[in-house]
């Protein structure tokens, strides 16, 4: 009788895991499932702007010769490129990109071309 009774106490403990194994498996299937519903609607983006940031960065230099009382003169002209880099943020998805754009090519010395 005691012996049957224990069987009974494993055979319930057994199935206990068992339920919550599956349960476990279970809430992991429907949040995969609920994951790539997100995935799926990624197209769906909400980006507002969030930062603009401008930049100089020197890209390279060049020799320009100018004449000034007959005397031919060289001076160094630096090249630098204006980048604005603008950040968006999606609030549906909490994840920022960032775009950057070239505004301006600058020579340090005024000179013709
Ligand atoms: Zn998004
Ligand atoms: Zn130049």
């Amino acid at each position: 009788m005691n012996g049957l009774m224990n069987l009974r106490k494993r055979i319930i403990a057994i199935s206990l895991f068992c339920a919550i194994f599956l349960t476990v498996q279970l809430t992991e299937a429907t949040a995969a499932v609920m994951s790539n519903d997100i995935q799926e609607t990624t197209a769906e983006h909400n980006w507002v702007e969030y930062s603009t940031d401008i930049k100089e960065f020197e890209v390279g230099t060049h020799e320009i010769t100018y004449w000034k009382n007959f005397m031919r003169y060289t001076r160094t002209c630096t090249i630098s490129h204006v980048i604005r880099t603008v950040v968006y943020y999606c609030d549906i998805h909490d994840i920022t990109k960032s775009e950057t754009f070239l505004e301006d090519i600058v020579h340090s010395e005024k000179h013709s071309h």
